[in-house]
């Protein structure tokens, strides 16, 4: 069994195939080099709810339940750009709940942020993966599949896995027709390392202790909080400021940037200076307290990172429509979708499962299509889910007014269907 692509699903499919059947002998293609402890990136956080969860603990991963538990976040906040509660998802973790993993991670509402990076060391556990081959293209038989690789070399395998995210090689050769491109929304992220007491942020402190929060300006803008703890047991504040993307300086823009602006000081200097100014005119000013503390090294994405989609998948269930036997795709691969509902990750771990349940099974030929139904139908709505989202996040002025009036009326019926407390 090959699986293209080292990241969270392709990992987490080779673990649940090693749980189903630990005969099949599986092997993870991965373009970028082993990590090592001088090259472990400051990761960002993800967000990972019930699906995830769930995916997650169907295999025994050591060290996976404390990971989750590490998480400081339980629940979802989304706020005016005063920090006035519009919509929240879950609430503070109950007592009893905290001492209680099985009620942590089954309860009504369950959410957790983790650090990527953590996330991706322990799923890469006991993982055969061989580094620094970049997949280019397969070629189909009967009775096997050929993989191709950038350096000259090729493999074989009765079954091959495309899990090689958004801008999957294997999705252009087998579905051509999804394309994944650009949104018009921009986003700058930062991991700040110096967290500020959360005394120091009266109105803010009190939700960031247990959830995540975002901040609606009444421009367009919009600002996503978050406090995570790494296993190593290290707080980091997570900041992503998103908006439509000419309400960002044009110079800054990801497609004029000349060289990464992480290695140009003076890029990511007036892209800070522009937040402070911004934020301090489009939010509360506890956001802006905690944007002066955003220094360059503490960037994610070396600058703008555009918000990206998935087209093609509105059109039916494309694996309906080209002929394949021996391949597939999972996660970003198949449906790369926007951060705005969180789902990617979540979608992509599910993907993982069913699919290792489908190619352990002795008639996994007669269930790969049932797998790739389901994949498409579980894919496409989050896209859609998650554009929409983007969309409604990042509306101006007038618009943004009505689509916060509709997070309220949301917000009084998630509390009485019990979805939300404090
Ligand atoms: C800033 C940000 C925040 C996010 N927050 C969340 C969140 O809160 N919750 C959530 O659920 N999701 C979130 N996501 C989305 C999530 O990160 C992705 O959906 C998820 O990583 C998809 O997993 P994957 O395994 O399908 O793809 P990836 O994680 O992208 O893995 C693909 C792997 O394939 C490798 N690869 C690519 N091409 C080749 C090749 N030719 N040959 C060999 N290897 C190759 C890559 O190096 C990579 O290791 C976020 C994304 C971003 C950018």
């Amino acid at each position: 069994m090959a699986i293209v692509g080292g990241g969270l699903g392709g990992l987490m499919c080779a673990q649940a195939l090693a749980k189903a059947n630990p005969q099949l002998k599986v092997i993870v293609y991965e373009r970028s080099s082993a990590p090592s402890a001088e090259s472990r990136p400051q990761g960002w956080h993800l967000g990972i709810q019930s699906m995830g969860i769930n995916a997650l603990r169907t295999v025994d991963i050591p060290r996976m339940d404390d990971l989750l538990c590490a998480s400081v976040s339980s629940a979802f906040t989304i706020c005016d750009h005063d920090a006035n509660v519009l919509l929240r998802i879950g609430g503070p973790l109950k007592a009893e709940v905290r001492e209680d993993r099985e009620a942590r991670f089954t309860g009504k509402m369950s959410a957790c942020i983790v650090n990527r990076q953590d996330l991706h060391e322990l799923l890469s556990q006991g993982v055969h993966i061989e580094y620094e081959k970049r997949f280019t293209k397969y070629e189909e038989e009967d009775d096997k599949v050929k993989l191709f690789f950038e350096d000259g070399s090729s493999a074989e395998a009765d079954f091959l896995v495309g899990a090689d995210g958004a801008r999957s090689r294997m999705r252009g050769q087998l579905l051509p027709q999804i394309t994944y491109g650009p949104v018009g929304v921009v986003n700058m992220g930062v991991v700040i390392e110096n967290v500020p007491p959360l005394d120091d942020l009266p109105m803010l402190g009190p939700m960031l202790a247990y959830s995540m929060v975002r901040l609606l300006s009444n421009s367009g803008y919009s600002m996503l909080l978050g406090l995570a703890k790494t296993l190593e047991g290290k707080h980091q504040l997570l900041y992503v400021l998103t908006g439509p993307k000419d309400m960002f300086p044009d110079e800054l823009q990801p497609d004029k940037a000349t060289t990464a602006p992480v290695n140009d000081s003076s890029m990511t200097e007036r892209l800070i200076a522009w937040a402070i100014e911004t934020v301090s005119k489009h939010f509360h000013p506890e956001v802006a307290k905690i944007t002066a503390l955003v220094k360059s090294e503490n960037l994610i994405f070396g600058g703008l990172l555009p918000s990206q989609s998935s087209s093609g998948l509105e059109k039916g269930n494309p694996f309906m429509q080209v002929k394949h036997k021996r391949v597939t795709l999972l996660g970003d691969a198949a449906h790369a979708m926007t951060t705005h509902r969180g789902m990617g990750a979540n979608t992509s771990l599910a993907d993982a499962v069913d699919l290792s349940q489908c190619l352990a099974s002795p008639n996994w030929a007669q269930e790969l299509p049932k797998y790739e139904a389901i994949m498409y139908k579980r894919g496409w709505k989050n896209v859609k889910g998650s554009l929409d989202n983007t969309l409604r996040m990042h509306k101006k002025n007038a618009e943004s007014f009505s689509s916060r009036l509709s997070m309220r009326a949301a917000g009084v019926i998630m509390t009485l269907l019990g979805y939300s407390w404090s």
